[in-house]
């Protein structure tokens, strides 16, 4: 089963794709970490993808979509794949189509206020990229699933945030649309706490599996 997060900046994706690729055994395919670790090893894509992530707008699809077609049989050892953070919009969803078919999009719906408070007082572990908030970490600087270090991403400051919900706004959130017509959306309330996020997503994935 393939499947796709789709979201504003701080929806929860990420957290939500952590949580699912352990429960159903899926590979978790984020275009964002795959840019973040080719920035960190200062590779030939680290290089070009830099200045696009620090301000907050889209790396080039081409670039993006020839990661993604490279990648995806690299992540075919599990029941199936979750893919977090791309298609972002509806060149990059055409490309998909012709490589790619999609069974089923979460579309994870969450108020303005709320993303850019969550984006705010994200950070992030080192090692493994779990995401945690500021309001729950307690004064605690390390991450609860491995005790990796927690930084705070440069693109989750205030100024960026806005660039990235008007990305969002412009050429995400069209998707909603594309995929409702072909008939494999499913909408979640994001604003609700992470586990009952998850109960409605797995409510979702149960009937698709029946
Ligand atoms: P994320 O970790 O998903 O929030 O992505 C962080 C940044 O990586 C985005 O703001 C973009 O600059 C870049 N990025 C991630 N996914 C894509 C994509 N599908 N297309 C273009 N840029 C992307």
């Amino acid at each position: 089963m393939i499947i796709l997060l789709l979201g504003a900046p701080g929806a929860g994706k990420g957290t939500q794709a952590k949580i699912l690729t352990e429960k159903y055994d899926l590979a978790h395919l984020s275009t964002g970490d795959v840019f973040r670790y080719h920035i960190k090893n200062e590779t030939e894509i680290g290089k070009v993808a830099k200045g696009y992530i620090e301000k907050g707008t889209l790396v080039p699809d081409e670039v993006t979509c020839a990661i993604v077609k490279e990648s995806l049989p690299l992540y075919q050892n599990r029941k199936g794949i979750i893919l977090d953070g791309f298609p972002r919009n509806i060149v990059q969803a055409k490309a998909l189509d012709a490589f790619c078919k999609l069974d089923c999009v979460l579309n994870i719906a969450v108020s303005e206020d709320l993303l850019l408070e969550r984006i705010c007082g994200r950070r992030v572990c080192k090692d493994c990229g779990a995401s945690h908030h500021i309001k729950y970490l307690q004064g605690k600087a390390t991450c609860q699933y491995c005790n990796g270090v927690l930084y705070q991403r440069q693109d989750d400051s205030v100024e960026t945030a806005k660039e990235r919900f008007a990305v969002y706004s412009q050429q995400t959130k069209p998707l909603i649309q594309f995929y409702k017509e072909k008939g494999i959306l499913h909408t979640v309330d994001g604003n609700k706490e992470q586990d009952a996020v998850l109960v409605e997503i797995d409510k979702i994935l149960k009937v698709l599996a029946e």
